[in-house]
């Protein structure tokens, strides 16, 4: 029945929408029809793209745990959680999704009641008190959503931050959505004011918005019809092609929220059975260097990408000016992995070993090869490749890209990937890169140094090793800093001092104890990372020691040393419990152990490690410890798990960087240090020996001596160390309790 004759019948009086009201009979099977080529285009769309992820390998694990994945997806998809952590884009993007979700389940109702309800029953079940709530919130989102896409059209088009790079894909999605919303509200106006020209409906005002548009329309079916027929046509044609633009995201975000890695943060798995498949002369796939070497779930981690920037804003090697974007990194793979789909698809055939610069003209975006280094071997320019080996070899893994990712994309394990094909297949790493690998090769440790003189201090002061005390509590993982650097040597002194104060039963490995392989692993060589570990654990069996240490706790005054022994042990056979000396120290003072003496007037400023406070979420222990310490506290804006990097992980203490002021190229070093030195405080707290190594180098700078001249920089374990009110009950030297 027309609009107007329902609005002449009487039935008006009931509050009610009549969604076909006023057209032909046969527009409810008009758009029927429509509805389902759009569903067949939707579906076909979907399917298409689900199989390109599957170029990728299987991703062991992705769907497992489904009950904490449906709690991941409500907390970071529909709630949004990490999307708000920056207030302007992070409340617009909610006013838009919510405001579609809103809209989505609305219309769903509505067409669940219109055309299934309705036509079995003979009645509405959206009427009444029900329909104007419900008229009401669907204006009240609708108006969300609209405020919402105003926001992001300022602040693309207006205000134009440098990490957003606007592509037509862009304009065409919020002008689409634009589309849709203002017909909405100008179909819904126009309807009301066909019901309102024929009889007074108060209870329209509950659609505020189509009520004020419809007091202007006025009565007028004509407008009712064509606004209407564009707001379907409009909202059809956007499902359709949904599929096929930025659209997507909306579902490959979800996708790839659900299936995130729930394992320790940012981690990069061992290549099964190294050693021993290349003992047996069996060929081992080194990394990534091919779309088909990454997993699904990690093809649809680049099309989830959603190029907000923000893991651009926090990288620290293009915050220096590096060649590294993460955001251009994980774009790169994207535009490579769809260049390579299109040409699997279309040809059939797969394009891997295509040779030459004509391949890759003919693939497109990234040419035949993922990189550089690979495209390389097959005297093709670096330009026929997606990712530029330098670009690599720049990330400090320090995950601040992956933390404020707001679709979980992971960029780090994807890095290393590569690198370890950059440094074992292709050879491509630095000059520095390659004496490392040496003296670790050779010596176990970075500077290839005499394994001997290792323990040499701790010798010293009377630790015993696990020979001496078999029955320790805590294994002290000395480190490669902590045994040869003279400042980490330092620190570690402070530490067992702490540790025998506190009467903590405590030993350390001597001889036995290797590089925990950190840097070298996260440089790529993971056939040395391995061999290093399996070197350790032969070394234990033969001294008739549990290789497991089982039950046993460790604890290092090195973050890196801690994450991997924590993390990436494990999957070695390892299953001891690891510990950060800021976590034990934390716990010592509070349980009493360790008492420290009153006052201090001392304002610290603590440099969150990133390898402590992002992938291991040690945040708050440090603090605890300095307010214990007497410190006043003073944060630096880039602090917690937003701290910015040193500039010594991933492997980089131990390369070149480049420094070209002139060009605005800076190192993160002295880009860190600048500012702890202008955050106001006389003591700069640093909780790893990498840290105090990149901020010893930095605060030598002829520049910073003034400000120097009256600022500490001191370890956590310092700062203890130096107000430790030394019992006599229980002091010793022998490191046992
Ligand atoms: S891990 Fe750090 S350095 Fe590497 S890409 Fe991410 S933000 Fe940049
Ligand atoms: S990787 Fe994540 S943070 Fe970076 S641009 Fe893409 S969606 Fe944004």
């Amino acid at each position: 029945m027309p609009t107007h004759e329902i609005a002449n019948s009487g039935i008006e009086r009931l509050p009610m929408w009549e969604m076909y009201g006023g057209f032909w009979a046969a527009t409810r099977w008009i758009i029927y029809a429509l509805a389902l080529v759009v569903i067949i285009t939707f579906v076909y769309g979907i399917w298409q793209r689900i199989r390109a992820y599957r170029m990728g390998r299987p991703a062991p694990g992705a769907l497992d745990n489904i009950g904490a994945r449906i709690m991941e997806l409500l907390r970071y998809g529909i709630a949004q959680m990490r999307v708000v952590r920056e207030a302007f884009p992070g409340i617009f993007h909610l006013f838009l999704f919510w405001g579609f979700v809103v809209l989505f389940i609305g219309t769903s109702l509505t067409v669940l009641d219109e055309d299934f309800y309705r036509l079995i029953t003979g009645n509405k079940f959206i009427h009444g008190g029900f329909y104007v709530a419900f008229s009401f919130m669907l204006d009240l989102f609708g108006l969300l959503a609209l405020v919402g896409l105003g926001m992001a059209l300022v602040r693309r088009y207006v205000m134009k931050p440098e990490r957003l790079d606007n592509q037509q894909t862009d304009a065409s999605l919020i002008t689409w959505i634009f589309v849709i919303l203002l017909t909405g509200f100008l179909a819904e106006g126009a309807r009301i004011g066909v019901v309102m020209g024929h009889k007074a409906a108060g209870y329209e005002a509950s659609s505020f918005v189509g009520y004020g548009l419809g007091l202007v329309f006025g009565d007028s079916p004509v407008l009712h019809k064509l606004f209407w027929s564009v707001h379907v046509l409009a909202s059809l044609t956007f499902i359709a092609v949904l599929p096929f633009n930025k659209g997507l995201h909306i579902f490959s975000t979800l996708a790839n929220i659900f299936t995130r890695s729930l394992g320790p943060k940012a981690f990069t798995p061992s290549i099964p059975r190294m050693m021993e498949r290349m003992e047996a002369g069996e060929e081992v796939e080194m990394g990534y260097k091919k779309i088909e070497d990454l997993t699904w779930r990690e093809i649809l981690q680049t099309d989830a990408c959603t190029r907000c920037g923000r893991c651009q804003d926090q990288c620290p090697a293009y915050n220096t000016g590096k060649h590294l974007s993460p955001k251009k990194f994980v774009q790169s793979v994207k535009e490579h992995w769809l260049a390579r789909w299109a040409q699997q698809r279309d040809q059939n055939v797969e394009v891997n070993k295509a040779e030459g610069e004509a391949a890759a003209a003919e693939v497109g975006a990234g040419g035949p090869y993922l990189l550089a280094a690979e495209a390389a071997c097959y005297g093709c320019e670096p330009g026929a490749a997606a990712v530029e080996s330098v670009v690599l070899w720049d990330c400090t893994n320090c995950m601040a890209c992956v933390n404020i990712c707001p679709v979980f994309v992971e960029h780090v394990p994807l890095i290393n990937q590569m690198r370890r094909e950059l440094a074992m297949e292709f050879d491509d790493s630095e000059k520095a890169c390659k004496d490392f690998f040496k003296n670790m090769d050779t010596n176990a440790n970075p500077w290839g140094m005499n394994p001997s003189d290792k323990m040499t201090w701790t010798a010293e002061l009377g630790v015993p090793t696990v020979f001496d005390n078999p029955d320790y509590e805590y294994l002290y993982w000395v480190g490669c800093m902590g045994g040869y650097d003279p400042r980490a040597i330092k620190i570690g002194k402070a530490f067992v001092k702490i540790l025998q104060a506190a009467g903590v039963n405590f030993a350390v490995l001597g001889e036995m104890e290797l590089c925990c392989g950190d840097s070298i692993r996260r440089l790529g060589n993971e056939a040395s990372f391995q061999a290093l570990v399996t070197m350790f654990k032969t070394t234990v069996q033969e001294c008739e020691m549990d290789p497991t240490f089982a039950g046993k706790k460790v604890v290092t005054t090195c973050p890196h040393g801690f994450n991997t022994l924590k993390h990436e042990y494990p999957e070695f056979g390892f299953k001891w419990e690891v510990v950060h000396h800021t976590e034990l120290l934390d716990q010592l003072l509070k349980s009493g152990k360790i008492k420290l003496k009153g006052g201090n007037g001392h304002t610290a400023v603590l440099h969150d490690s990133c390898f402590l406070a992002r992938y291991n979420e040690i945040i708050d222990e440090p603090r605890n410890v300095l307010k214990a310490a007497g410190y006043k506290m003073v944060e630096v804006p880039r602090s917690g798990d937003l701290t910015f990097c040193c500039g010594g992980g991933g492997g980089r203490a131990w390369l070149e960087e480049h420094y070209d002021p002139e060009k605005g190229i800076n190192r993160i070093n002295f880009n860190r240090t600048d500012e702890l030195m202008n955050a106001g405080a006389d003591t700069i707290i640093a909780a790893c020996p990498l840290c105090m190594m990149m901020f010893d180098e930095a605060t030598k700078r002829t520049e910073c001596e003034d400000k120097m001249s009256c600022i500490r920089l001191l370890d956590i374990a310092e700062a203890v160390a130096e107000k430790l009110d030394v019992p006599t009950d229980n002091q010793g030297s022998d490191g046992q309790a």
